[in-house]
């Protein structure tokens, strides 16, 4: 992790708690660590987000919290700054719970939420890639997973998650990003997916993946999370549980944030590495690469 993303995530738990200190709901504490982080451009989100395959970055993004099940979602937004606020906007303003591509980003300036200005050129690699649509699917589709593996490599820029446990026993989870590398236009992963990327119950946890989308989704990561804290087990045990059947069953790799209503959390990742923090107020926030 470069020493602004550090200073980021550290700047990120620090908003976040002194919002839960001072009463806020789990949902708000969420939404402040994560605007920080989508407004950095340092990770794959809001300004630092990553392009489809035709050069245009569309945003995903999701909240839930534990208490009523509330959830919102949007996916495929288009040049706004926050999509995490779209997501709380759709969760708190409408009865539904996913808004998608256009129709999201319109809703996003209704609210007037900040736009995000469209800029910058695709590499040369990416647009022969482009013009490889052209070509058979097979073909395309091996040129975008070798390209995927070299730009993992290569880049640090990661989807940014928070989870939160209010004053009051609340919990909550959020995600943002710009998708993973390569990706055809109009792709959507795991996080604006409420049970994939994010799950919030006050029964038994709150939780936010990262990773390879099309393997959370599999999986239903989230859900499975939560269901195996509502078993009895530790959020440790129960992040094991289900990264492994991602990476056993559908040959995946995923990070998650857990965090409990008694107050217990875990970072576990089968990825390389995976930038996160967690502070509870005493002390310095916890910033890490690697977190097993
Ligand atoms: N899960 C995100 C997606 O597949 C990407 C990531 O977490 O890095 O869109």
């Amino acid at each position: 992790m470069r020493r602004p993303q550090r200073e980021c995530l550290h700047e990120a738990l620090v908003a976040g708690h002194d919002l839960l200190a001072r009463g806020a709901h789990a949902m708000e504490g969420v939404e402040a660590a994560i605007r920080l982080m989508e407004q950095s451009g340092l990770f794959n989100a809001g300004a630092g987000a990553r392009r489809q395959l035709d050069g245009v970055a569309r945003l995903d993004a999701s909240i839930m919290e534990g208490g009523a099940l509330t959830a919102g979602a949007v996916a495929s937004l288009e040049g706004i700054l926050h999509p995490i606020t779209a997501a709380r906007l759709v969760a708190l303003e409408t009865g539904h719970v996913l808004l998608v591509g256009p129709y999201a980003t319109r809703f996003a300036r209704h609210f007037k939420l900040k736009r995000l200005p469209q800029t910058g050129r695709l590499s040369r690699r990416k647009a022969e890639l482009i013009s490889a649509l052209g070509l058979k699917n097979a073909t395309l589709f091996r040129a975008m997973t070798r390209e995927r593996v070299r730009l993992r490599e290569r880049h640090g820029r990661e989807t940014v998650g928070a989870v939160a446990l209010d004053r009051a026993g609340t919990v909550a989870a959020g995600a943002s990003t710009g998708g993973i590398d390569i990706m055809l236009p109009g792709r959507v992963g795991d996080t604006p997916l409420i049970g994939c990327g994010v799950y919030a119950d006050n029964r038994a946890g709150a939780v936010s993946m990262t990773g390879w989308g099309e393997s959370i989704v599999r999986i239903a990561a989230a859900k499975g999370i939560v269901a195996a804290l509502a078993d009895g087990r530790s959020p440790n045990m129960a992040a094991r549980v289900i990264l492994g059947a991602v990476e056993r069953r559908v040959c995946g790799a995923a990070g998650a944030l857990i965090v409990t209503p008694n107050g217990h959390m875990a970072i576990r990742h089968t990825t390389p590495h995976m930038s996160a923090g967690y502070w509870s107020g005493r002390g310095a926030p916890v910033v890490r690469d690697r977190f097993r």
